[in-house]
Order: C-alpha cells, then sequence, then structure tokens
C-alpha cells in the first residue's frame, strides 16, 4: 500500500520512516511538513536523528505541503503532525477520502474517533462506521493515544480485567524525545529534572478512561476511576518511565495475583499475526533494579511494555513501575499497528 506522512521531518515523522523500511505491507511514497520544509529534499529539510542512515530514497524525495492535492494517489497517511495544526489537517485528508492514522492529540476524544492499543480494545475500531468526514465512509481517522496513555492503559489491562481500577496515584518520568525535536533546551534538562510538563496530566485521565472503556452500541462508555498525576521530565533519551499506584475494587490478597494477571492475559490479537505485534507484549522483571529505559526501551523493536517492582503498598493495594518506547510503541510503532489490524479488519485497502 502507498502511505503519506505528515509531520515527516519531526520526532515522531522521522521514527515512521525508520520504522517502515523493509515493511512488508507499507510503502511510503509521500512526505509532508511545514511551509518551512516543502520543495526541499527530505535531507536538506529534516534534521535526521535517528541512530541509523538516512535510506536514500526518502533523503532524495521533496517534501511536499501537507495538502491532500499533493499526496497523489496514497491509500492511507500517518500523521505526526504538531497538534497546533493537526485538527486542520488530518480533517482535510480525511474529507478528501485519505484515511488518516495520527499520534496528534487533537481527535483523540472524538466520540467516533477510535483511540487505539490493538492489544488493549481492539473492538473500538468500529467507530470508524460513525464518521461522516466523507459520504460513502471512504475518508476516517483513528488516532492512537498519548505516550502515558498507552503504557499506563497496556499495563491496567489485565488488573483492570480481574480486579477493577478504583483510583491510581501516577508519577511519570518521560524521556527528552517525548517533547519533539529540537524539544527542551539542554540547559534545561541535563542533570536535572523538570517536575511539570505542559498540558500532559489533564490528557492521562480521560485518554485512558475512553481506552479501558467498553464498545457497545456504536459509542463507547468511558471507565470511571480517580487519577493523581504527576508528570515530569528526566534526561533520559528514550523510553517513558512510571510509578503507578492502584487502589482495586476486588483487591487482590497476595501480589502474586497481580504476575498472574499478567501471565495469563489472553492476547485478542495474537492469532492475526500481524508484523509489528510483540511476540510477548508484557515482560516482567523481577531485578528490583530493573526496567530501565536505556536498558530496555528499545526490547521486541520498542513495542514490549515492562512491568517490574510489583508489590503491595500500604496507602494502595499495589504499586509498581511501567515501562515502554515513547516514540515507537507509545507512538510511531502504535500507528503502524493500528494501521495493520485496519488492514486485517478490512478498513484499509488499496
Ligand atoms: P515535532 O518533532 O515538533 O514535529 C512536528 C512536525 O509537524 C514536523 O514535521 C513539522 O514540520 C510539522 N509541522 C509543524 N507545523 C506545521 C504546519 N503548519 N504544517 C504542516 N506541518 C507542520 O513533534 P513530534 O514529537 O514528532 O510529535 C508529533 C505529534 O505526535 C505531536 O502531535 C505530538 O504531541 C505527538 N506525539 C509525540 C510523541 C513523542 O514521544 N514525541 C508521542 C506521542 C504523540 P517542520 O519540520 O516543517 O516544522
Amino acid at each position: 500500500m502507498k502511505v503519506g506522512i505528515l509531520g515527516a521531518t519531526g520526532a515522531v515523522g522521522q521514527k515512521f520512516i525508520r520504522l517502515l523500511q523493509g515493511h512488508l505491507w507499507f510503502e511510503i511514497t509521500a512526505l509532508g511538513a511545514s511551509k518551512r520544509s516543502a520543495g526541499k529534499e527530505y535531507k536538506q529539510a529534516a534534521n535526521w536523528i535517528e541512530d541509523v542512515t538516512l535510506p536514500e530514497e526518502i533523503a532524495s524525495k521533496t517534501v511536499k505541503m501537507c495538502e491532500p492535492s499533493e499526496f497523489g494517489n496514497v491509500d492511507f497517511v500517518f500523521s505526526g503532525l504538531d497538534s497546533s495544526v493537526a485538527f486542520e489537517i488530518e480533517g482535510a485528508f480525511a474529507r478528501a477520502g485519505i484515511p488518516v492514522i495520527s499520534n496528534a492529540k487533537n481527535y483523540r476524544m472524538d466520540p467516533t474517533v477510535p483511540l487505539l492499543v490493538p492489544e488493549i480494545n481492539p473492538d473500538h475500531i468500529s467507530l470508524i462506521d460513525k464518521q461522516t468526514f466523507t459520504g460513502d465512509g471512504s475518508g476516517w481517522i483513528v488516532t492512537n493515544p498519548n505516550c502515558v496513555a498507552v503504557p499506563l492503559s497496556i499495563s491496567l489491562k489485565p488488573l483492570h480485567d480481574q480486579f477493577g481500577i478504583d483510583s491510581i496515584a501516577l508519577t511519570t518520568m518521560q524521556a527528552v524525545s517525548g517533547a519533539g525535536y529540537p524539544g527542551v533546551a539542554s540547559l534545561d534538562i541535563l542533570g536535572n529534572v523538570v517536575p511539570y510538563i505542559s498540558g500532559e496530566e489533564p490528557k492521562i485521565r480521560p485518554e485512558t478512561s475512553k481506552l479501558l472503556g467498553a464498545y457497545s452500541g456504536g459509542s463507547i462508555e468511558e471507565l470511571e476511576f480517580k487519577l493523581d498525576a504527576t508528570a515530569t521530565r528526566v534526561p533520559s533519551i528514550n523510553g517513558h518511565m512510571l510509578s503507578v499506584s492502584v487502589k482495586f475494587k476486588n483487591a487482590p490478597s497476595d501480589v502474586s495475583e497481580v504476575v498472574e494477571a499478567y501471565q495469563n492475559w489472553e492476547n485478542p490479537i495474537a492469532d492475526l499475526s500481524l508484523p509489528f505485534s510483540p511476540e510477548q507484549l508484557y515482560l516482567l522483571h523481577e531485578n528490583e533494579y530493573y526496567p530501565q529505559p536505556r536498558l530496555h526501551a528499545d526490547f521486541n523493536n520498542g513495542m514490549s511494555l515492562h512491568i517490574g517492582r510489583i508489590r503491595k503498598g500500604e496507602i494502595f493495594d499495589v504499586n509498581f513501575v511501567a515501562l515502554a518506547h515513547n516514540t515507537i510503541r507509545g507512538a510511531a510503532g502504535g500507528a503502524v499497528l493500528n494501521a495493520e489490524l485496519l488492514v486485517k479488519k478490512g478498513y484499509l485497502k488499496q
């Protein structure tokens, strides 16, 4: 399938380019960014920050304006657009009959737009049928969640299914790549921790409630629970770490039940054999010093979720840490997995 990338020059856009090299089903045929970049060769427009060589066929491609007429005959687009422009541009592509698989926040909470993590809520995909961007259903938008809601919802899913979530206290330790490129000034973050990320905390509870919500009769009944979150920026490069404390409706009597909940979890998309689906979604660490962003974020091509330090609490029932690669599982890799599911479910066609 022919694929375009909106926001191709940014941190997430570059990750798309890297991850899609050699993909079995998808081939990049169009790259778009702002008018600052449009008209230039990609190698001049982007400051390539991936640690592999920029593929020659991408380097020499001319970056286009993010307009549907500029993208030729693409079958769909991935979006890594800045949220200040994503609403308008993604809407224009959907209205032009070009499906959009987005990382931006703008459409995530739209009641007709799936906020999708294939292993967690694959049934939410049917929301697409409610969208009215085009009369014939050819143009639609699917989003993936914020890079904290992704590891949080994945880490909570087996526990919620078994024990029922009541309330959560969360502290995040978010890598600098989560701020895009050029992102946080080095003088602000080197040897430092910044205890606030603008706009981050208010997204976490609503997105997780939608992700863990039940699909029924064409809409999502969001999961109700309480959450206090503190989002911090730390000087790791990739991999967001979460410290999670959970109170359950039916608390497990022992932490071994929590471990078993992860071990016994059945992956609802296992039988689809999607190329980006990790062989093992949950990697449980017994070593109390693990997981660590530098050591573990890239495991299984960055698509697994790491859980460690599972322990009983005095205030909450269970405490643990979770880690996921923010620009792969939390952004571009998650979006590629969404696209693969959309192919298998017949929404994406050549
Ligand atoms: P970024 O590095 O700042 O990249 C932003 C991209 O948007 C660039 O390609 C930029 O093109 C393009 N852009 C900006 N203004 C534009 C305009 N007026 N018209 C067309 N294109 C325009 O940001 P990022 O970290 O890649 O994030 C991209 C999106 O993904 C954001 O919505 C972000 O919230 C979301 N996200 C990021 C992460 C992460 O870990 N980084 C995780 C999940 C979700 P130019 O280079 O031409 O300016």
